[in-house]
């Protein structure tokens, strides 16, 4: 027959000690976002994406990254994904020629 498991104090403070040493090498890992597409990507590039929709030739008035169809991001966030680049994510004041309001 199996003795009653009741772990001792000391038992329990190494268990809770050692839960707070490795706490810092999961977090960053949880809390990890995509990285922000570069304008120097190939796949920015193909589409003409700027990190700021003032600086893009073709964008008319209004109409940014934030205001597309194909972004989704969180109200007020500098940034969010798009469908065009999956796994990066781009500025919510950027542009490119695929922008769509549909
Ligand atoms: Fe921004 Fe839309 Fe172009 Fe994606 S498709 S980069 S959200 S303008």
């Amino acid at each position: 027959m199996t003795p009653p498991i009741n772990p001792s104090r000391r038992q329990l403070l190494r268990s809770v000690a050692l839960g707070m040493s490795l706490a810092p090498l999961v977090a960053p890992a949880v809390s990890a976002e995509p990285p922000l597409i570069s304008e120097s990507d190939p796949a920015a590039q193909a589409v003409h994406y700027v990190d700021d929709a003032r600086h893009a030739s073709g964008a008319t008035a209004g109409a940014t990254c934030a205001s597309c169809s194909l972004y989704s991001g969180a109200g007020g966030a500098d940034r969010g994904s798009c469908t065009l680049f999956p796994g990066k994510l781009v500025r919510a004041a950027g542009w490119c020629s695929a922008w769509s309001s549909l």
